[in-house]
């Protein structure tokens, strides 16, 4: 006998992307393994938690079959690659999602032990070591994120990436990307060796350059990244360590292009557009609020059966039809006719899964990591307190008539920040049960950072310490400003425009 071990599964999804007929068998896994349901992760996977461990194979197994894995879904390697769910500019969305597809595929380890243990693949006898060419023996220092913007959203907060792709549209069509490095979230309380940071960008490259600059960001990371000290082991660190510039230059020889000067764009948000959007070509996409990402059947609420419904009718209907998960933790239902509108309607009221149709932007941009009780990590509360969060942040704006606000929050149960909590315009980052750091004053497009406000306070301190800034902000702020803006405007926080905490916005 032993304990009952349960696990974490996480899906490798580039973009977040799957079939109807895949969407069925990942919420078949979900119900017959996992304890809590399906959860969208801020990086467009799925995760499973509550996996005992005697059905840990047969869950990948079931995984494997659904033509989905898992693989490099954690580790020191290249992790889940972000992709912007952008429907409505779906020829130029489409371009970057298939070469943000190819990258990951690239990026993949060789290795076969994967298959070996969960797949039963049998092992090639006297085949020698493995060859590793971007990983080599001892793989990355830390893990790597990447993400791919399609401007206006940045809906993946491309700079809070490890390396960010921000394509450049012209003339409506894909002429390549800014390329940024250097982005990271995570750090650790107290130690000011680790800090958020937002990445640079180094410059514009063309769509067949995608590969190589990838891969050499990667292989640079690889060879000059810190493997003494783990916290300092980011990219982000070793960018500051080494110099942009330095950096910028190796990856241009390792990668033989020239970058070529940043070219413009312009975000204008970082949360999602909800409701139905139509493509250019004409089809239909319908963007469905999830709360914390979490989709289970419990408390009368049945959002599993609900889209196993529509995922059922989507599949039987055949088509283009897919399911798209956000950055942001909500779902897509994209590529589909006029003729269909009108019975995903159906079923989405049916099973009361148009909570964005009544919710205030506060709640619809609300942010969270799973925390307790699932992560070992988590010093706070997150995923479970959101909603409560929420009805106290809106009775508080309703006090000082900023009903409707659109304001953007983040809870993060440590300061490891999984939401991207620093890109919060109120952010809390957990201390200990019930407490966490009041961070405030990020913008609304993922380009400045925000700013430690208040150490270690509890709801009732939390709520006392907003109060006063709301009343300002209802008294004092411009036609159209965001509550973030006027927190900088009025000197409520300083900013630090160094370049790695603010962005030009
Ligand atoms: Fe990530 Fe920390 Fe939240 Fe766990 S508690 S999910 S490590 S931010």
């Amino acid at each position: 006998l032993e304990p009952a071990y349960s696990f974490m599964i996480r899906t490798r999804t580039p973009g977040g992307v799957v079939t109807p007929a895949q969407w069925l068998k990942l919420d078949a896994i979900a119900t017959t393994y996992a304890e809590r349901g399906l959860r969208v992760t801020t990086r467009q996977a799925f995760q499973y938690h509550g996996v005992i461990k005697g059905e840990l194979k047969a869950t990948m197994q079931a995984i494997n079959a659904a033509l989905i894995d898992t693989l490099a879904a954690c580790g020191d390697v290249n992790r889940n690659i972000a992709v912007a769910a952008n429907p409505y500019l779906s020829a130029v969305h489409t371009q970057v999602q298939a070469q943000a597809e190819a990258l990951s595929k690239h990026l993949l380890p060789n290795s076969r032990a994967y298959y070996e243990i969960w797949l039963d693949e049998e092992k090639v006898a006297g085949s020698g070591e493995e060859e590793e060419p971007i990983y080599g023996a001892v793989y990355l220092p830390r893990k790597f994120k990447i993400g791919f913007a399609v401007p206006p959203s940045n809906d993946v907060d491309v700079f809070a990436q490890d390396l960010g792709y921000i394509a450049i549209i012209e003339n409506g069509k894909l002429a390549g990307y800014n390329v940024s490095v250097g982005g990271g979230m995570g750090a650790t309380h107290g130690d000011p060796e680790t800090y958020p940071r937002l990445a640079n960008v180094i410059g514009f490259i063309t769509p067949d350059q995608v590969i190589a600059v990838g891969e050499a960001v990667v292989t640079t990371q690889r060879d000059w990244g810190n493997r003494a000290v783990r916290k300092r082991a980011r990219l982000k660190y070793t960018i500051d360590d080494h110099g942009l510039e330095n950096f910028r230059d190796e990856v241009a020889k390792r990668a033989g292009i020239a970058f070529g000067p940043a070219r413009a764009y312009a975000f204008d948000h970082n949360a999602d557009q909800f409701g139905w959007s139509q493509g250019d070509d004409g089809l239909w996409h319908l963007t469905l609020r999830i709360i914390a990402g979490r989709i289970w059947d419990r408390d009368g609420v049945e959002h599993l059966t609900g889209l196993r419904r529509i995922a059922a009718l989507l599949d039987e209907a055949g088509g283009r039809s897919e399911f798209r998960l956000t950055a942001n933790q909500n779902l897509l239902i994209a590529n589909l006719d006029a003729s269909q509108r009108d019975a995903i309607d159906a079923l989405v009221r049916e099973y009361a899964l148009d909570t964005h149709t009544a919710a205030s932007p506060a709640r619809k941009a609300a942010l969270a990591c799973v925390a307790l009780p699932t992560c070992g990590l988590a010093m706070a509360e997150a995923e479970r307190y959101l909603p409560a969060f929420v009805d106290r942040i809106e009775a508080l704006l309703s006090t000082h008539g900023l009903d409707g606000a659109d304001l953007h929050i983040r809870l993060s149960g440590c300061p490891n920040g999984c939401s991207r909590p620093y890109l919060g315009e109120i952010a809390l980052v957990g201390k200990a049960p019930g407490r966490y750091n009041l961070m405030i004053g990020a913008d609304h497009r993922g380009q400045r950072l925000n700013t430690l406000y208040r150490e270690n306070i509890d709801e009732a301190a939390i709520l006392a310490t907003l109060d006063p800034l709301f009343a300002r902000y209802a008294a004092e702020r411009g036609a159209s400003e965001r509550f973030g803006d006027f927190l900088v405007r009025a000197g409520v926080v300083a900013v630090d425009v160094s370049g790695s905490r603010t962005l030009p916005l």
